[in-house]
């Protein structure tokens, strides 16, 4: 049934689609010639032979001379109306015996029997593949995480059931396709899940169960998973997941952290051992508008600023940078220090946060702020069924007055997260024009759109599938979550071979990398060094811990480690 129904829509995509318009209008043009046909036969045998048809006899005549069958049981006496008749019999085997099939072969079945002919998909991995990556279900976040496996040259192979689906995945974006049914033991097998390194499961809830189920009736490769509703994940962890990820949960928190403009409290995104790697506004902090020289952060707390991450961009600081009110600081330290830091920071001013949007990530978010806690308000145009806890105000967020007449006047920060980009943007800058100095965390759920929301006066845009894919993989390298924000990456590597004996300034790493060592560990030392300086001898054997945008990073390999 799945597949006369694929069969089927094949001729509503594309090209099959514009000539299925064509088809349309010629079949218009016939049913406007039969009637003109059936009126013009009632006048010529009224006028001509004085005989009286009704206007159904009419089509039903055309009809039967048209498609050449004449039953003969009406038919004309005079020299016009043979005439006539024989015009009839012509116009229709031109344009419905001959135009009309050779146009359905030429539009329809020919490309479609050309494109079944030339597309084979793949069933079948070679026997002794092995350490691939198994992706059921392919949408922007797997998109995006095939994207990082290609860059680390890790292999994969993207499963679906749908043939044309496999050939444009295959055909238009180059990756490796299995087609076949994701719930079938013997597509599992035939992927070779048992010796994979991984399986991907991103379909829907129910879906990733049965395909959970099956391959654990296989074999015992990891499954990661991720979920639509939270409550699922115990189901899915019973039918054999081994990592059930909260997508959506996870993206509400990202975006509820970065919301919060008050009591500068430091949101740790990373540890390696006892050192954290955290952010913390500078709004709420003694330092806005100095310079980090001026600062002193370092004297005061021992924390190390690793990065200033403002506006979409990360720069690592130097000591004459100034720490911008808007700014997010990247720190490096112990949780002590951390402490000592949001200490400083001192009293905690009123704070009120917007959630444009009260659906799964939204909810999430609200959630996350209630915990803390955070006053927020949120807004949203319906009711959001699987929420019986929050309140939201009816109505929708793109009307001036529905935020107005909630107060926006008073709110500190924003967080606009709708499912649709055209309205996150335009919420983004209709809030940056109503309140210059609100803060304005948006949400992408394409990640083309990161660059115009932060053109419209985002302070942070997460990306859906930038964050899927970034937790993907960490689970694929079994990292504990070392994703920070849309941009920045924290990573650790051990020190190339070749580095060993030079001096981190030696080591130009910054200038032909542009990422910036933030610690340093010594072998056998579990405590690294924070922001060695440049005369830091780099002793063979140790590990770095580095950060710098995505790019940074796939450039530190290309360069150190990938040689
Ligand atoms: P979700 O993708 O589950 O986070 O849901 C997004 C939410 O945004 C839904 O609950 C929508 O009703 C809501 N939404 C979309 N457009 C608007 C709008 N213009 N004003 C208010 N809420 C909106
Ligand atoms: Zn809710």
């Amino acid at each position: 049934m799945k597949t006369i129904a694929s069969e089927l829509a094949y001729f509503l995509r594309g090209r099959a689609r514009k000539n299925l318009k064509v088809l349309f209008l010629y079949c218009s043009f016939l049913i406007v010639m039969t009637l003109i046909y059936a009126v013009l036969f009632r006048a010529l045998m009224w006028n001509l032979e004085g005989r009286e048809f009704s206007f159904i006899a009419g089509v039903y005549w055309t009809i039967t001379v048209m498609t050449t069958l004449g039953f003969g049981d009406i038919t004309f006496h005079s020299d016009l109306g043979y005439i006539f008749a024989t015009l009839v019999t012509i116009s229709g085997v031109v344009f419905l015996l001959i135009i009309l099939p050779f146009g359905m072969i030429s539009l329809f079945l020919a490309p479609w029997i050309e494109d079944r002919l030339r597309y084979r998909p793949t069933y079948e991995l070679p026997e002794g593949t092995a350490g691939h990556v198994v992706i059921f279900g392919i949408d922007a976040t797997t998109r995006a995480f095939i994207r990082k496996l290609q860059a680390r040259g890790f292999p994969f192979v993207v499963v679906t059931p749908d043939h044309d689906e496999a050939m444009k995945l295959e055909e238009d974006e180059g990756l490796r396709v299995v087609c076949g049914s994701p719930t079938d033991v013997k597509v599992v097998a035939a992927v070779r899940s048992a010796s994979a390194r991984y399986i991907i499961a991103n379909l829907s809830d129910s879906e990733n169960v049965n395909i959970c189920l099956t391959v654990r009736s296989y074999c015992q490769t990891p499954i990661a998973t991720l979920v639509e509703d939270s409550e699922h994940a115990s189901l899915l962890h019973l039918s054999g997941a081994n990592q059930v990820i909260p997508l959506h949960k996870l993206l509400g928190r990202y975006l509820a952290v970065r919301s919060t403009t008050c009591g500068a409290l430091a949101h740790v995104l990373d540890s390696f051992g006892d050192l954290k790697i955290a952010e913390i506004p500078v709004h709420g902090t003694p330092f806005s508008g100095q310079t980090l020289e001026e600062a002193k952060i370092r004297q005061q707390t021992g924390l190390a600023v690793i990065g200033i991450w403002e506006r979409g961009t990360l720069t690592m600081p130097t000591r004459e940078t100034v720490l911008e009110d808007t700014a997010l600081m990247v720190l490096a330290g112990t949780r002590e220090q951390l402490r000592t830091l949001e200490h400083l920071a001192g009293e905690k001013e009123e704070d009120l946060i917007f959630i444009l949007g009260h659906g799964r990530i939204g909810c999430a978010a609200a959630h996350f702020l209630e915990h803390k806690p955070v006053p927020f308000i949120l807004v949203d145009r319906q009711e959001n069924s699987s929420c019986s806890e929050h309140v939201p105000i009816y109505g929708d967020a793109t009307i001036r007055n529905t935020l107005m007449s909630a107060g926006f006047n008073r709110a500190k920060g924003v967080i606009v997260t709708t499912n649709n980009d055209n309205t996150n943007v335009f919420l983004t800058l209709a809030s940056r024009h109503m309140q210059p100095h609100i803060r304005i965390v948006a949400r992408a759920n394409s990640e083309e759109n990161v660059d115009q929301l932060y053109a419209a006066g985002a302070d942070f845009v997460v990306s859906n599938a930038s964050v899927g894919a970034g937790i993907l993989l960490n689970v694929l390298e079994a990292k504990a979550s070392a994703f920070l924000t849309e941009g920045i990456n924290v990573f650790r590597r051990s020190l190339p071979e070749t580095l060993a004996g030079q001096t981190i300034a030696d080591s130009r790493i910054r200038l032909r990398t542009g990422c910036s060592i933030v610690a340093l560990a010594s072998a056998g030392e579990s405590d690294p060094k924070v922001s060695p300086p440049p005369e830091t001898r780099l002793e063979a054997g140790s590990n770095l811990i580095l950060i710098g945008t995505p790019e940074q990073e796939e450039a530190f390999d290309a360069v150190f480690v990938n040689d």
